[in-house]
């Protein structure tokens, strides 16, 4: 009983259908009703899809307004007691305030879901009573029934993961939590299996991570509980992302299958089901196509993976499907105009399918039966591996050549008086974090620029217009450190890739970030490869209209790649030497023409860890690798920064310390200043901003706040290795907070000095 299945399709459509129809309504341009009726449209859309595409089980109850742990959670009537309710189904108003906040009540919070870039709104459990509001899981199925006689597969996220992601309970109190749910999950089951639902899907990442035995058991009590509810019902207990971190105790609970993913787990559930067999009475469902990544799957290999899967489980009892929730591709390659050789290697979600579908009638049917696919598959893969793009044999010499233990050739201590011999900065030195505000008008140049509606000249000009009004504005201030603005940049990771060898960009390869946002990731398909500069001119320009230091300013390696959709037939820690390359390149190419502070951002290292604390050293390995091989050939005098959007660095606070960066500026005002302990004098040596105000409010700080910033800060760290800045760059502020904001920072910083 071979089966095909997916575990979640992309809500956004093939053209950001959902996106449009969402911001319509918000913005009062399209009433509830129509909403509803062009999302459910699209829903049916979806469903329709998966069935051409011959899957058998369908996910229902995949599809969100915004987030589906927020749906989780309106489910269970927890709407923060900040917003109104009078209990019963949370109307769709209620639902996104939640979200978006409203006049009077701040939004729930934004957390990364696991490891990918998909976020998620935390639950803020303990305010209200749970109490089961609706049936989710029931209405789409009925939906999917009704409307295309689609048996669909109910989806719902596990109790366990559900509270683990919540705040609002006190961990020693988890088993009370859980219990205080389990009845309603109970009850969300029973009714299925009422309705003569089949088949359920229990989402449990959590499962992944770092569990804990007392964790398991209370996992054990959960499945239990919920088999006895509702016996009949099979349920499929979900994980994805990486390995379980107890095979012998998921395989043993009380549920009719196991989805494992056969990807991202470094091979370690086929070795478990080796060594310890698989269940007989039940099913296991192998996440064998990526479900994170664009890339076609070599069907010959994933055959031969299928094949050890089935030896080992001894049984027909498998689901293909993929690795987890194809909410994280795009939906179809179909509609790209891109280079042939590239597309027919890419696979986003409907391909996805079409592969699990093949695969499913290979094992049903014989290989025989599929060969035409998978040779095709394999060669469109050969192809794009011996393409030119992939084989860049200059490129590959030169990396071998490259140290393997790139370090500044001189100590921070020695580095330090050299600066400061250069720069002759004040103590305190102000400084901002590299872009100002990205106006309408300058977006809009940039789109007509990119039509072709006025020419390379004029563009540059007008963005040299707006780097020298910033450049006096800047001087106006008093700021010891300026930067130039990064009006010419749209976005941190594409302008680096449009201007680097070996990243393609897509027309409508969009994924969800949050809510309706969607970011379109570019494609690492070719050798990164340095073509020519990339921020000389800009910053060069910007220098020659000032004697204070200009900050070059780069996206680091770690951040263009966890920002992109990677190539896997290579390492990533090869793909982040080969970024990290160009930008040496660059780096000494902004030192030749005598930038002499240069920033490389690096915002994404810590949303990059792995789930496993195992698996962090290689990963914090690769990070401080790459960026020392972009940032350490540089002379004593070149001061190099970094800046990272956030401070919790407490668990790793050695990799950062490792990058061996003269200046570090990080968030800090929003955690009012928790983690500044972690770079105390003792441990943490280096020149350090911590950022005095926060930049993603349009509120302009007092003086007092500021200083009160400043003052904590120093009451821990060394006043010569502080640095005065905001938070995070100023781009989405306007042009009047921003420069009242640094007004005030600055003059916080002087009156501070003259105590000092
Ligand atoms: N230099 C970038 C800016 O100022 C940094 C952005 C970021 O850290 N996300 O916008
Ligand atoms: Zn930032």
């Amino acid at each position: 009983m071979y089966k095909s299945s997916n575990l979640g399709y992309p809500r956004i459509g093939e053209k950001r259908e959902w996106k449009r129809a969402l911001e319509r309504y918000w913005k009062g341009d399209c009433s509830e009703e129509e909403l509803l009726q062009e999302t459910k449209n699209l829903r049916l859309k979806n469903l329709q899809k998966q069935k051409l595409q011959g899957i058998d089980l369908i996910p229902v109850g995949d599809f969100s307004f915004y987030d589906h742990v927020l749906d989780t959670a309106t489910m269970f009537g927890q709407v923060p007691s900040r917003f109104a309710y009078n209990g019963g189904k949370v109307p769709l108003q209620t639902y996104f305030q939640i979200a978006r906040g409203n006049t009077t009540a701040v939004a729930a919070a934004m957390k990364k879901w696991f490891n990918t870039n998909y976020h998620y709104i935390v639950p803020e459990l303990g305010e209200r009573k749970p109490t089961l509001t609706e049936n989710r899981p029931l209405f789409f199925y009925r939906e999917a029934k009704e409307a295309l006689g689609i048996e669909g597969k109910p989806v719902l996220l596990g109790p366990l993961t559900f509270i683990k992601l919540a705040k609002g309970y006190e961990e020693d109190k988890l088993e009370e939590t859980v219990a205080s749910y389990l009845p309603l999950y109970a009850q969300i089951l029973k009714e299925l299996e009422a309705e003569g639902v089949k088949w359920i899907q229990i989402d449990e990442p959590y499962l992944v991570t770092d569990v804990t035995p007392r964790e398991w058991q209370i996992t054990q009590q959960i499945y239990h509980t919920l088999q006895e509810a509702a016996p009949k019902l099979k349920v499929i207990l979900q994980t994805y992302f990486d390995a379980v971190t107890d095979y012998e105790t998921i395989i043993s609970l009380p549920v009719a299958g196991i989805g494992l993913d056969f990807v991202h787990d470094d091979g370690q559930h086929l070795a478990s089901i080796q060594q310890y067999g698989f269940p007989e009475d039940k099913i296991l469902a192998a996440g064998i196509i990526d479900g994170r990544n664009v890339w076609r799957t070599n069907l010959e290999e994933k055959w031969g993976l299928l094949a050890k899967i089935q030896k080992a489980v001894g049984s027909e009892n498998i689901i293909i499907q993929p690795s987890s929730s194809l909410l994280h591709v795009p939906v179809t390659v179909k509609e790209e105009q891109i280079d042939p050789i590239v597309k027919v290697a890419l696979s986003f979600a409907d391909e996805k399918l079409q592969e699990i579908s093949t695969l499913t009638e290979g094992v049903r049917k014989g290989k025989a039966a599929i060969q035409a696919q998978i040779d095709q598959s394999v060669e469109a893969i050969s192809k794009l591996n011996a393409s030119s793009a992939r084989n860049n044999q200059i490129l590959h010499e030169e990396l071998n050549r490259a140290s393997d233990k790139p370090e500044r050739s001189e100590n921070v201590t020695i580095r330090q008086q050299a600066q400061q011999g250069a720069f002759s900065l004040p103590i305190l030195p102000t400084t901002t974090i590299g872009s100002f505000p990205q106006t309408k008008e300058v977006r809009k140049e940039r789109l007509r620029w990119r039509k072709g509606e006025i020419t390379n000249e004029e563009y540059e000009t007008f963005i040299q217009a707006e780097i020298k009004k910033w450049i006096e504005i800047q001087e106006d201030l008093g700021l010891d450190v300026f930067v130039h603005g990064e009006f010419e940049r749209t976005d941190m990771v594409e302008y680096f890739g449009e201007k680097l060898a070996g990243f393609q960009f897509t027309t409508y390869g969009w994924v969800q970030s949050y809510g309706s946002r969607c970011v379109k990731p570019p494609i690492i398909y070719g050798d990164v490869a340095y073509v020519k500069p990339m921020t000389v001119k800009e910053t060069v320009y910007a220098q020659s209209l000032t004697t204070k230091p200009v900050k070059g300013m780069l996206t680091g390696p770690i951040t263009i790649l966890n920002w992109s959709f990677v190539r896997d037939d290579i390492s990533r820690a090869e793909v982040a030497k080969q970024i990290a390359f160009s930008l040496k390149k660059e780096v000494e190419e902004l030192e030749r023409n005598d930038i002499r502070m240069i920033q490389v951002d690096e915002p994404a290292i810590r949303e990059g860890l792995p789930l496993k604390k195992e698996r962090w050293k290689p990963y914090l390995d690769t990070a401080v690798y790459s960026f020392k091989l972009a940032t350490t050939s540089v002379e004593k005098e070149t001061q190099i920064h970094t800046h990272m959007c956030y401070s919790n660095f407490e668990d790793i606070i050695d990799a950062i310390d490792a990058l061996d960066v003269d200046v570090i500026s990080i968030e800090t005002s929003r955690s009012h200043g928790e983690f500044i302990q972690t770079f105390a004098k003792k441990t943490y040596d280096k020149g350090i901003g911590l950022g005095v105000y926060d930049i993603h409010s349009p509120r302009v700080p007092t003086k007092e706040e500021i200083t009160q910033n400043i003052e904590h800060a120093l009451g821990v760290l060394d006043p010569h290795l502080f640095w005065i800045n905001p938070d995070c760059g100023l781009k989405t502020r306007n042009e009047e907070e921003t420069i009242g904001a640094l007004e005030v920072m600055v003059e916080a910083a002087k009156e501070t000095r003259e105590k000092l």
